[in-house]
């Protein structure tokens, strides 16, 4: 691409690794060496909810007033195809979510209002978690400024959630062959149900973890019986009342502080890792309600001790040599400001790690 002249020389434009793309880089602002994915349609229109809906745009805006990030760091997605939403969730469920037909049961259990307007604010959430996990697997790390809704099953919604942002994204790089495996890292308080059954190796009993896999059921399914390890640190005493299980749960005392919580996490990936050596891409769901303010947590963390978390799984993935998506999931602080400065402390913590000025 030509240099543009007018913008020569406070601007120097560089070839991107994608052909046709351009990135510019500004002479005195470094960009960070990161992607944050966002767009101000990520915006849920459910009215008034506990789910700060805002929560998205207030945050992308901390991020630039606190000079975090710059305004060259974001990236807009698309949203998901319907063909990518198909990936995880049933072509009935999808059908019922297009045409306005969900039960009054099924709306109920989602906890949020039904609208054509929800539906493609949630594809759109789907298209941000698959954007930042193809930038995670070219940068090492990468943050959807939303998404992370881990209650979403194949067949409906729970908990404020559609789609499975999350499972979309792994279907969809693993589908593209950009990976073959992936460990989920969700740290949200709410044990992470919706993730847990969708990458339940199920046909495969007695491959929980821990134990020898059944190889004949191994032999007759296409797959290897479990290429995503789902991990989930929550509290025990919340939703959902019933946790299928993840590859790999932690559940939580009440009121468990800093240190025991960083202790457990610690434990957590260490013994993943060991049991699911090398995955592909981590896809980190850090959610901001395991915050001692919180409305809907029992967990006793700090705010402090919440970046600490986020910095904790950075620096072991990166250790690793892993990429990381990350993805934001639920987070209701009685001050909406302690949320936004959760989320935003993500992206701060990222920055420390991977190295961005
Ligand atoms: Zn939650």
């Amino acid at each position: 691409m030509p240099v543009p002249s007018a913008c020569f020389p406070r601007i120097i434009w560089s070839f991107a690794r994608e052909p046709g793309e351009c990135r510019a880089l500004i002479i005195g602002h470094r960009m960070l060496p990161f992607k944050l994915i966002y767009s101000d349609d990520y915006f849920l229109p459910i009215g008034s909810h506990v789910f700060p809906a805002e929560k998205y745009k207030l945050t992308h805006d901390y991020l630039l007033a606190r000079k975090v990030a710059d305004a060259s760091d974001f990236v807009a997605p698309r949203p998901a195809t319907d063909d990518d939403i198909l990936l995880v969730h049933t072509p009935q469920y999808v059908q019922k979510l297009k045409t306005g037909t969900l039960s009054a049961r099924e709306e109920l259990e989602m906890e949020v209002p039904y609208s054509p307007e929800l539906v493609r604010a949630f594809w759109l959430a789907a298209g941000g978690s698959m954007l930042a996990a193809d930038y995670a697997l070219n940068d090492g790390v990468a943050i959807s400024i939303g998404g992370g809704f881990h209650h979403a099953f194949p067949d409906h919604g729970e908990g404020f959630c559609m789609i499975n942002d999350i499972a979309v994204a792994i279907r969809r790089m693993q589908a593209d062959e950009k990976i073959r495996t992936a460990m989920t890292i969700d740290c949200d308080v709410h044990q992470g149900n919706g993730t847990a059954v969708i990458f339940a190796p199920a046909s495969v009993p007695g491959n929980r973890l821990g134990s020898i896999p059944n190889l004949a059921e191994m032999a007759r399914s296409r797959k290897p019986p479990c290429d995503v390890f789902t991990i989930s640190l929550h509290q025990e005493n919340n939703y959902p009342a019933f946790k299928p299980p993840s590859s790999l749960d932690l559940n939580l005392p009440d009121g468990m502080g800093d240190g025991d919580y960083l202790a457990c996490l610690g434990t957590a990936i260490s013994l993943g890792l060991e049991k699911f050596p090398r995955p592909e891409l981590i896809c980190y769901v850090a959610g901001a309600d395991p915050y001692r303010d919180d409305q809907l947590g029992g967990l006793s963390l700090t705010i402090e001790g919440l970046k600490e978390r986020d910095s904790l799984v950075f620096r072991l993935a990166k250790a690793e040599g892993i990429p990381v998506m990350v993805t934001f999931a639920g987070g209701y602080a009685h001050r909406l400001e302690d949320t936004i400065t959760i989320h935003s402390n993500t992206v701060a913590a990222a920055k420390e790690v991977y190295g961005g000025k």
